[in-house]
């Protein structure tokens, strides 16, 4: 079945159910598109940055052993997922996309994987990512970027460009990200697939390693948005361990998708996201999903949230400083590299520690520490910190306004599509404004998704828009995404990814 690859998770959970395919059978097409498409860091795709074969095609004839015993253990048992190299996996390298954590090996599963291996979802492997998520393009991977599938001289977004080209590229039908400022969501804009970033404490964060702890969360990317409320449901809910995650259950996602439906909700159009600095064509796209849930029944307004323009600039110092804090444990003694000071005969633990760092950490997580560091020193704190959280404040403040004027809000999800590689990366102001719309749900703690919108004409290249609910409604997230996606189906005449160039096959 080579079109096995390209199917959703929520068909290919069906065929499992009905006997059609085995998961040995589905895991080894993952396994073999993979090795066809996914090369190295100088060609292919280069999602993955370490493939678990062996565990993988382990994990899902146990999948098949418990079907056909009749006891799967959950409705996606069986299907494959691909995690970020962010999260922690027992037995598995996870590196954060970083030279510091070459080699280390977790004794541990993060609640996130522990929650997809007791669901039975045989992992692929772990994706490639900007060094600490700290990127908006994967170019800040230490192991090379990832490429987009839809052009390969592109960016697939970032940090987690590596699960959006994986999912977008049919290697796996699910997979995690992390969206600290926008990293589940913007990839999946630019690579035409579906990423929601959940309520803050809506999915454990224990087992995540932390970039900046008050932004955090894990995520689904898929190829539908039933997929995607699949997935939420087996990673999200209650976790002890976390003391940020929230004590209630998880809202009924699936059913959400399910009765989807918009006739007479209040839609609200965020005025500062949009206008100038977005690429015509996505402005284009963006006011066609506008017009084409008014024609569904839905009451669409614009709303104003006079904050948000300050939201960048609160997130640049909120996050150095969380960032500066949580990446102080990588001090050569508890993980990963060690290297010692070239010419010193006995160096001490400092000399190690910072020659550790130096060789260790990238030019953009160097950067954002010392930014972070400077920020939270003694004399600056208030000005700097402490107004970035006064300005959260106000961010939080606009959104709750503004949901009492309307049940969701609706913007672009990025300002423009997949740039070319080499375009930003030196140019770090340029690359942080591409997180222009999705950072004031993270400082707010806000769930939203974004769902494809098209391509745009100037580049065809996709587009994606976002939906943001209030905290704890993301089942709005997924009811309005489920509208729009199947409005967007009438309009492409099916799903966009279908449009997507063939990748060539590697040798
Ligand atoms: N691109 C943003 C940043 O560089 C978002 C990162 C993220 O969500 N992990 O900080």
């Amino acid at each position: 079945m080579a079109d096995l690859v390209r199917r959703s998770a929520a068909d290919l959970a069906a065929a499992l159910a009905a006997g059609e395919t085995s998961s040995v059978e589905l895991t080894q097409a993952c396994l073999d598109r993979v090795e066809a498409v996914d090369g190295t860091a100088d060609s292919g795709i280069h999602a993955f940055l370490h493939v678990d074969a062996a565990g993988a095609l382990q994990q899902a004839q146990a999948s098949d052993e418990r079907r056909a015993l009749g006891t799967p253990a959950s409705h996606l048992d069986g299907v494959p997922v691909a995690v970020k190299d962010l999260l922690a996996t027992r037995g598995l390298p996870t590196t954060c996309g970083s030279r510091i954590l070459a080699g280390w090996v977790p004794p541990y599963d993060a609640t996130v994987v522990e929650r997809l291996r007791a669901a039975g979802l045989p992992i692929l492997g772990k994706t490639n990512m900007d060094e600490f998520a700290m990127g908006s393009s994967t170019e800040h991977s230490a192991y090379g970027p990832t490429r987009n599938p839809w052009d390969l001289t592109r960016i697939p977004g970032g940090s987690g460009g590596g699960s959006a080209a994986a999912v977008a590229a049919f290697e796996t039908p699910l997979a995690i990200g992390t969206d600290t400022g926008g990293s589940v969501r913007q990839p999946a804009a630019v690579t035409g697939t579906v990423g929601v970033k959940p309520t803050y404490g809506g999915v454990s964060r224990y087992g995540l390693v932390a970039l900046a702890s008050s932004l955090d969360q894990a995520g689904p990317v898929t190829r539908t948005v039933l997929d995607a409320a699949m997935l939420h449901e087996v990673i999200g809910g209650h976790d002890p361990r976390d003391s940020t995650s929230i004590d209630a259950p998880v809202p009924a996602l699936v059913d959400a998708v399910h009765s989807a439906d918009v006739t007479g909700l209040r839609v609200g159009v965020v005025r500062e996201l949009g206008g100038e600095g977005y690429q015509a064509g996505v402005r284009v796209r963006f006011d066609e999903v506008v017009a084409l849930l008014t024609t569904a029944g839905a009451d669409v307004v614009e709303v104003s949230c006079p904050h948000f323009e300050y939201g960048l600039g609160a997130y640049y110092l909120i996050l150095p400083s969380e960032a500066s804090s949580n990446l102080a444990k990588f001090d050569a003694m508890r993980y990963g590299l060690r290297v010692g000071p070239a010419g010193v005969e006995a160096p001490s633990a400092e000399q190690v520690m910072a020659a550790t760092r130096a060789a260790g950490f990238g030019a953009e997580v160097k950067r954002r520490i010392i930014l972070g560091t400077y920020a939270l020193s003694s004399g600056y704190y208030d000005a700097y910190y402490g107004s970035a959280q006064r300005v959260r404040t106000l961010i939080a403040r606009d959104f709750d306004a503004a949901f009492e004027q309307v049940d969701v809000l609706l913007s672009p999800t990025a300002p423009t599509t997949a740039f070319r590689f080499g375009e930003r990366v030196d140019a770090p102001l340029a690359m942080y404004l591409n997180d222009i719309a999705t950072i004031p749900a993270n400082l707010a703690g806000v769930p939203g998704i974004s769902v494809p919108a098209g391509l745009a004409d100037e580049d065809g290249l996709p587009v994606g828009v976002q939906v943001l609910a209030p905290a704890l409604a993301d089942d709005r997230l997924y009811r309005v995404g489920a509208v729009i996606e199947s409005l967007l189906r009438e309009r492409w005449g099916g799903s966009l990814l279908d449009l997507a160039p063939e990748l060539e096959v590697l040798a």
